[in-house]
């Protein structure tokens, strides 16, 4: 039997949640990258990336929130069946 009917298989807008999530991901393992060298070439500025990676966790943080309160009022999914009752 065709189960599309059972719900909403694809949202463009949990779609975009969830890229700008695992954009704010890809920005907090870049700065670990960038600190990583920092220390390793002995960059006195260094401590500045504490608080650069600070700021982007709570971009994630809130990023993810974003993503999970959509699915939750939304019930949807970005990805064909696999949110689905
Ligand atoms: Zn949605």
């Amino acid at each position: 039997m065709e189960r599309s009917m059972t719900g909403v298989a694809y949202c463009k807008e949990a779609k975009e949640l969830l890229d700008a999530f695992a954009d704010t991901i890809r920005q907090l393992i870049r700065l670990h990258e960038d600190q990583f060298q920092a220390l390793v070439a002995s960059d006195a500025d260094s401590q500045r990336f504490d608080d650069l990676i600070h700021m982007a966790n709570e971009r994630k943080h809130n990023a993810k929130y974003a993503y999970m309160h959509h699915l939750e009022i939304h019930g949807c999914s970005t990805i064909d069946g696999t949110n689905q009752k």
